[in-house]
């Protein structure tokens, strides 16, 4: 199988391709956005977007949401990026902004398996948005325009995102303006602009910001562990604390607990692609093939059974 282009491999045809200024110009003639975000997460596909964003509408802004599990050196990483480039960044606490405390939900609802992603979504990240959208508009018209990191992908496609690179939900203006640029363009870009990447994204294969568990499976808490023993330690205890309640772990789901369901949330798509992206190559190659995808393909733990 070497030299296979998997980048390319693809379950579905691919449309034209179209620039990301493309995108960005059309969302803003039509919908004229009064304010502009990136969403910057932290990893590889959030730091190379935002750098073009800021390069080329220096207006705009970017947004880091602190869900209250995740590993506090991306966050570390995040602030010093946007302090480093000159980067304006605004941070939105899931619990201390918008009263959204995981640890509290898990104890009320034990941890999340993939048919709960979206409301995990809805409590510690679309509640931030939410808030973000209210302190930037002035007038109940405004409508504000919010930049992801999404690129096409088989689960990109098979989740519904295909064909919509840019979406209007009320006032809200979601664009994803790389939705077209491969793993290797990403990279190039990184690359040609010497973007120092954050360690945790490099070693975890996502960036490590938010960590609910919906989409995690065996494997994936060791793979946490060897990054930040401390969040590790923290989802170990509260299990031990919840277990007689709700005795599947982190890394497991609710007995009778289906696939997911409805669209991954905007700002959920690298903790679906993990799972789904690794579950649908699986069924296309052997295991062996898998031996020689290239790095980052695999970084989420053992393919699923
Ligand atoms: S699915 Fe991923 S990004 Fe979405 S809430 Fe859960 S951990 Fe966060």
């Amino acid at each position: 199988m070497s030299g296979f282009d998997y980048e390319q491999a693809s379950l579905f045809p691919l449309p034209e391709r179209r620039s990301a200024k493309s995108f960005m110009d059309e969302a803003i003639e039509k919908y004229g956005p009064i304010k502009i975000f990136g969403g910057f997460s932290g990893g590889g596909d959030s730091l190379a977007p935002c750098h073009w964003l800021m390069s080329n509408y220096p207006d705009a802004g970017l947004f880091h949401i602190v869900t209250g599990i995740g590993i506090p050196e991306t966050q570390e990483f995040v602030v010093d990026a946007c302090r480093h480039h000159g980067w304006p960044l605004t941070i939105i606490r899931a619990k201390e902004h918008c009263g959204q405390d995981y640890d509290a939900i898990v104890r009320a609802h034990g941890f999340p398996g993939p048919a709960s992603h979206q409301f995990m979504y809805r409590r510690l990240k679309e509640r931030a948005v939410e808030k973000l959208l209210r302190d930037t508009k002035t007038k109940r018209s405004d409508r504000v325009l919010f930049a992801t990191g999404v690129r096409q992908d088989e689960s990109a496609r098979r989740m519904g995102y295909g064909g919509q690179e840019i979406r209007k939900i009320k006032a809200q203006i979601w664009v994803n303006p790389i939705y077209w640029w491969t793993r290797s363009d990403r990279d190039r870009y990184l690359d040609h602009h010497s973007l120092h990447r954050s360690p945790i994204s490099q070693q975890l294969g996502m960036s490590g910001e938010c960590l609910c568990g919906a989409f995690a499976h065996p494997g994936e808490l060791e793979q946490v562990r060897a990054v930040c023993p401390e969040i590790a330690d923290r989802i170990d205890a509260l299990h031990a604390e919840i277990k007689d309640r709700f005795p599947w772990g982190w890394e497991g789901r609710p007995p009778k607990s289906g696939p997911p369901t409805g669209n991954v949330g905007m700002l959920c798509i690298g903790c679906e692609k993990s799972s789904v992206v690794q579950a649908a190559i699986a069924d296309l190659f052997d295991e062996d093939a898998m031996t020689s995808l290239p790095a980052g393909w695999r970084t989420c733990g053992p393919l699923p059974k």
